[in-house]
């Protein structure tokens, strides 16, 4: 017998039977190269027992092509990719997908051929050759690496190549990478932290399956405790892996993380050049890479001999993926640690109350650090009421806000404001006729952003530069920004502290850890005065001359109504405050809000947040919302507004009735256009004891829809648009 089945990876297609090369053994696991028709796919040998396939008789099968010499996918990570296939409702192959993610690393080469500036100018400088050369910089990469950075087509770096402004370097790939010392420089822990890194450490030889929240304030010390746990795995010779919500907390982390161990961790995130994606997902598969820092999509890869997984900022929302496989990495990461026997750590300031609730269950042990680390203290939160205390008409700032970034200012101190909107102004409109500026392929408004000159939609991309005239009434000049985004709060700085040197730090001027870097070196060298932020600003950062946090619009986070809204603006306000005095200064936060009596407001000022977080448990546990019910998110979608709107019916009306479960629905999204889709949506509830996985697929398995539909299930949603 040597019948093999395997996972192609190619999510249209079922698993397949193949012939194995005679007289060899392949394990579950093993990666293969196999013909498929008259092409030939990657795929990777699984139990037969597991998964069925077409019948297919033994003198057809076709025979594998290629075995590959690289560690076979362990078993706990088969049985990883079967779970999230199976709870997610994702295709098999989708989810594998996930851990074979850089094709090149399967192939035996030793060295790839990269590019360079040289900075030689050529002799002939066209303006393609010129913005090429301007945007590479100090860049490295593949030709067509160089060209998307550019914004260039690959002929342009190939012109340059043959001038000799860009040369060719022979990289080799499987350059070892260095060893961590757990003892290179231990920090002086306090004795909260101390007890806490015991419990880590003693996990971690444990060699078992052990889920902890470590709740600690922000500035607590949280990542020296969980550092001692991953000192403790370097020791054992065992693999980490420490997921982080946002690619630009990568490089502040490198840095703090080479202070403790002596070198930096391996990078795993989608700003890697093909080669260095290579590099590191081998090192991970033989287990040469000992601690692994990374996005989400870091969760999936073929740790060999993995010790211990770490989760930091595990409210993020982030964390939760919104298209593909739709899965949620704080969850998986803690099934993935189930089924590896080790133990996942779950890092926060401000628990998602998914997560509480399993360790008021006791479901996760609870680990506290409710001081902060040293000297600092928690700042002061004070609220501004937009009504008592109102900025001038234009302007966003109240005076009571101004003052204080004017003393700041005198102090020597850095200020932070903080409104979660990009660009300068949410809505663009027509002073004459009234007519507003909307996305032609999703139910959005177009977005201002002054810095590139340019209106663009925040959901698809789409972008054009902002017309002279209406293009209703044909009126010149008449466009005006409505509300605020934060250049237009940058704007405003700049017209009340001429002298004082301001950055704006949002997706569109951090776009890469190495902006980031600039952006944390020239903080902590004291060269910005006041920082105009989003989201991006709220978490990581350890900035210790930051003693004031304004939060310009408290309210915009409960404007969306969703279920987690008021919990995720606490969340956020709470993560932002706690950027200021993480030195010996004190700090303290004003928020701006119309509404100072919501629960919200009043939560982060009295600083009751076990109140605040109480009774949104206890509101979520009537309305049997999560964690006490279960929901799942049906989104169909076509170019057709008629197909879409159909099949939605069709799926509304062959809704099964089983008890403990109520279907919402269908109804137009919310975002009732996406990318140019028509976008209808129904909501199923459940008791928390339903299979509604199985629900699901068995109602969906039984119907057909016209092939320009799409129908994606969205286990656990945390978005409702
Ligand atoms: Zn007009
Ligand atoms: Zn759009």
């Amino acid at each position: 017998m040597n019948r093999v089945r395997v996972i192609l990876l190619n999510a249209a297609l079922g698993p397949l039977d193949y012939r194995a090369p005679q007289g060899s053994a392949i394990a579950p696991g093993t990666i293969v190269l196999a013909p498929l028709g008259p092409r030939q796919m990657t795929g990777v040998v699984w139990e037969p027992e597991r998964l069925d396939a077409g019948e297919v008789d033994e003198k057809r099968l076709r025979p594998l092509l290629h075995v590959y010499d690289i560690p076979p996918i362990a078993e706990p990570l088969r049985r990883l990719i079967e779970w999230t296939a199976d709870y997610y409702l994702a295709p098999i192959a989708s989810v594998l997908r996930m851990t074979i993610s850089s094709a090149s690393a399967l192939d035996g080469t030793r060295t790839v051929t990269e590019y360079r500036a040289t900075g030689m100018v050529p002799e002939r400088m066209t303006p393609q050759r010129g913005q090429a050369l301007e945007r590479i910089g100090e860049r490295q990469g593949l030709v067509r690496e160089l060209a998307l950075a550019a914004d260039v087509s690959d002929g342009v770096i190939r012109g340059l190549v043959k001038t000799g402004a860009i040369e060719a370097v022979e990289v080799s790939v499987d350059d070892p990478f260095p060893l961590p010392d757990p003892d290179h420089d231990p920090p002086a822990l306090e004795e909260a932290q101390q007890a806490a890194a015991a419990t880590f450490v003693a996990a971690v030889r444990a060699r078992e399956f052990a889920p902890f929240l470590l709740d600690g304030v922000t500035g607590s010390g949280k990542t020296e405790v969980y550092f001692e746990a991953v000192a403790e795995a370097i020791r054992e010779g065992r693999q980490t892996l420490v997921l982080l919500p946002e690619i630009a907390l990568t490089e502040p982390f490198l840095k703090r993380f080479a202070a403790r161990f002596g070198c930096e961790p391996v990078a795993w995130h989608s700003g890697l050049r093909q080669s260095q994606r290579r590099r590191a997902w081998r090192a991970i598969a033989t287990g040469d890479a000992r601690v692994v820092v990374g996005a989400r999509s870091a969760l999936f890869l073929p740790y060999r001999m993995l010790g211990l997984i770490v989760v930091d900022e595990a409210h993020e929302t982030s964390f939760k993926q919104e298209d593909g496989v739709q899965y949620h990495a704080r969850d998986v990461a803690v099934m993935r640690a189930k089924l590896e026997q080790v133990p996942v750590i779950l890092a926060s300031a401000t628990p998602a109350i998914e997560t509480r609730q399993m360790a008021e269950i006791g479901v996760y042990s609870e680990v506290r650090l409710p001081d902060r680390y040293g000297v600092a203290e928690m700042p002061d939160i004070a609220a501004i009421d937009l009504i008592q205390d109102p900025p001038p008409r234009g302007r966003w700032l109240a005076p009571t806000l101004v003052r204080e970034i004017e003393a700041n200012l005198e102090a020597g101190e850095q200020t932070l404001l903080f409104l979660n909107r990009r660009g300068y102004a949410p809505l663009t409109l027509c002073r004459h006729c009234g007519h507003r500026f909307q996305c032609p392929n999703c139910t959005a408004w177009m977005v201002e952003h002054r810095l590139v000159h340019r209106l663009a939609c925040h959901h698809c991309g789409h972008m054009m530069p902002p017309p002279r005239a209406c293009p209703e009434c044909k009126e010149e000049d008449s466009l005006v920004p409505v509300g605020p985004g934060v250049e237009r709060i940058a704007d405003e700085v700049e017209a009340l502290f001429p002298d004082a040197r301001t950055a704006i730090v949002t997706s569109d001027t951090i776009w890469s850890p190495a902006k980031a870097a600039e952006f944390v070196g020239r903080m902590e060298a004291g060269e910005i005065d006041i920082v105009v932020g989003t989201q991006l600003v709220t978490k990581g950062y350890h900035f210790p001359n930051l003693t004031l946090v304004g939060v310009v619009d408290a309210d915009l986070g409960l404007s969306g109504g969703d279920l987690r809204a008021a919990e995720r603006s606490f969340q956020q306000i709470m993560q932002v405050s706690g950027r200021a005095g993480r030195g010996e200064k004190p700090g303290r936060v004003l928020v701006q809000t119309h509404e100072p009596a919501a629960p919200v407001i009043n939560a982060l000022v009295s600083g009751d947040a076990e109140g605040f977080y109480a009774a949104e448990t206890e509101a979520r546990r009537d309305a049997a919302m999560p964690p006490f019910g279960r929901l799942a998110g049906i989104i169909i979608s076509s170019e057709d507004l008629a197909e879409a709107t159909e099949t939605a019916r069709l799926i509304g009306r062959a809704a099964p009735r089983v008890e403990n479960m109520a279907v919402f629905g269908p109804a137009p999204a919310p975002l009732a256009m996406l990318r140019g889709r028509h976008r209808q949506r129904l909501l199923v509830h459940a008791a928390r004891s339903l299979d509604v996985q199985d629900v699901i697929r068995d109602w969906l398995g039984k119907l057909e829809w016209p092939r320009g539909v799409r129908v994606a299930v969205d286990v656990d949603p945390y978005s409702f648009l």
